[in-house]
């Protein structure tokens, strides 16, 4: 096992910290912006196994990876979710493991989670209304979801976020409705424009499109939003609301494009190191993992080689097309 640390640097100088390891492509929900209706999952041989997964987070942080994302599709539908996070948690050298997740499972595992080491939590939410969060999601689970962002409040998180992308005609009225949601919890709440991966027959994504500075105009109405410095190591844009704890992000691929300071890599749930999310080159690191089990350098060799083909970034145009064929569950979000 390889000792060293190291620090990954792509040929334009940016320095990459962060990992989001998608655990599965599966999902208890279809949401409308990320899945067609019917899916084909991959057969779970194609999935890197919890060993896999956990040697490549071990690769990464020999790489100066500080933090690993756990995402899906749905993370918590896959079986030892609990036991990788632990293992994630104890390796030395990194500084935080977290999750981003639909909610749903969330009574079962908060306590759990909390005490295998998670730090912080994201949690995606569209709307407060059932009818309407049914049709968004396509399953009629919002009282699951609401009692699972209840059971994190409660078992302590250092950080709880809540996810929502804003689509015209869908959601963007109850803006308001989910940053009071989030304020009276005390936790933050980051906006998402819709992303162009997939092909989606629900709706017109380019009738749909709803820009973060729409979105930031409808908070206003009633909050006060002072520009923020603040960081998660995410992409969201951060606003603060004088008096209250939570804040309120954006997360704006299409009108604040943030590529010239992504510190991110993705590897999907059948182990393709994804360079970025606009883009289609990969890698294929699951051939590695089996090709030379317990080889960590060239699984370390082979990343750091891949990073110096890293994409500048992407650029979504505003068309209804699907610029990326994979969706969302597959890359992981
Ligand atoms: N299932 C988990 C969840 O929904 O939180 C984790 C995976 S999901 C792919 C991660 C995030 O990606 C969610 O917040 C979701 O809203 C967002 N997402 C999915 N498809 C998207 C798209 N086409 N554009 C923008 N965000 C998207
Ligand atoms: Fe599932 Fe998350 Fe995609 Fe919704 S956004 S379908 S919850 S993976």
């Amino acid at each position: 096992m390889s000792q060293t640390q190291k620090t990954l640097v792509d040929s334009f100088g940016r320095k990459i910290d962060y990992v989001r390891l998608s655990v599965t492509d599966r999902c208890d929900f279809r949401c409308v912006y990320c899945m067609a209706e019917e899916m084909n999952f991959l057969p779970r041989a194609q999935l890197l196994s919890l060993e896999e997964l956990a040697s490549l987070g071990q690769s990464f942080v020999n790489l100066g990876v500080k933090k690993i994302r756990l995402t899906g599709g749905e993370p918590l539908v896959r079986r030892g979710i609990v036991e990788l996070v632990e293992s994630l948690s104890a390796l030395p050298g990194l500084d935080e493991v977290t999750l981003t997740t639909n909610g749903s499972q969330l009574s079962k595992f908060a306590m759990p989670l909390q005490r295998a080491g998670l730090k912080r939590i994201n949690i995606s939410l569209d709307s407060l209304v059932p009818g309407r969060f049914a049709r968004m999601t396509r399953r009629d689970m919002l009282p699951q979801v609401l009692a699972g962002i209840d059971a994190v409040v409660d078992a302590g998180f250092k950080r709880i976020k809540i996810n929502s992308v804003v689509m015209r005609g869908h959601n963007d009225d109850e803006v308001l409705a989910l940053v009071d949601y989030a304020q009276q919890r005390d936790i933050d709440i980051s906006f998402i424009e819709e992303m162009p991966l997939g092909q989606v027959t629900s709706h017109n994504r380019k009738h749909a499109y709803c820009s973060s500075d729409d979105v930031r105009q409808l908070v206003e109405k009633a909050y006060t939003l002072l520009s923020s410095t603040d960081t998660t190591g995410g992409p969201s844009r951060y606003y603060r609301i004088p008096e209250r704890k939570g804040r309120v992000g954006f997360i704006s691929p299409h009108s604040h494009n943030f590529c010239d300071s992504c510190n991110r890599l993705r590897v999907t749930a059948e182990g393709r190191l994804v360079l970025c999310l606009g883009q289609e080159n990969s890698v294929d690191l699951r051939a590695l993992l089996r090709r030379y089990p317990g080889e960590q350098t060239r699984i370390e060799n082979a990343i750091s080689e891949a990073i110096m083909h890293r994409p500048e970034g992407h650029q979504f145009a505003q068309d209804d097309a699907p610029q990326i064929l994979r969706f969302m569950n597959m890359t992981g979000g």
